[in-house]
């Protein structure tokens, strides 16, 4: 895998400090509240794991899978829930786990939803933060790193569901895209 990638843009160990500062602002953030944790498969799950393993606290898991679907040149702005957690959120703290913000629609549409079933409070911890993508509002609460307008792969995150495993993140050569 090493081969394909062009440039590695944060290694193992920058990413490794980036969620022990995270681990540290949440529980910081929620003190003695007990948040329900929702992953959003499958790009957040190394970045989860990692987070949550060094925030000392009480909280509960759930995880929730969307897919958007894409145009040729353009995301579409459709967003589909594929499967759903199986917590009541009604009056709960809910922390929201993402590998990325890019458009901002699949932020927007999970806290749409999660809000309509009542949640007491919403927030979102993103790995990655991608400004320069952004077509609708959304923010992120607890930010790993704001990353260039490039496409990038690993720790989480798929180019075709692959690389999702590389232990850094970086840039895949561009024959890569074309010799598929
Ligand atoms: P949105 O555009 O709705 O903010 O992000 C939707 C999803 O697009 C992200 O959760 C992520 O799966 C994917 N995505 C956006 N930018 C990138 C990127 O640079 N690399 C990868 N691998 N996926 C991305
Ligand atoms: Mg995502
Ligand atoms: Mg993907």
């Amino acid at each position: 895998m090493d081969n394909d990638i062009l440039k590695v843009l944060y290694s193992k160990s920058e990413i490794q400090e980036a969620c022990e500062r995270l681990g540290k602002e949440i529980k910081d953030f929620y003190g003695d509240k007990v948040p329900v944790v929702i992953g959003v498969l499958k790009g957040s799950i190394f970045f989860m794991t990692d987070v949550i393993r060094d925030a000392d606290m009480y909280m509960e898991l759930d995880f929730m899978d969307v897919s958007s679907y894409h145009g040729t040149t353009e995301s579409s702005g459709n967003v589909e829930l594929v499967t759903d957690i199986s917590t009541d959120i009604a009056g709960r703290d809910v922390l929201i786990m993402e590998d990325i913000v890019d458009t901002g629609r699949t932020l927007q549409f999970l806290i749409d939803t999660l809000n309509d079933r009542g949640a007491k409070s919403i927030k979102v911890c993103t790995l990655l933060d991608k400004p320069a993508g952004r077509v609708v509002e959304a923010k992120s609460d607890f930010t790993g790193f704001e990353v260039p307008n490039e496409f990038v792969v690993g720790y989480g995150l798929d180019y075709d569901e692959k690389y999702r495993n590389l232990p850094y993140i970086g840039v895949l050569k561009p024959e890569i895209y074309t010799n598929n």
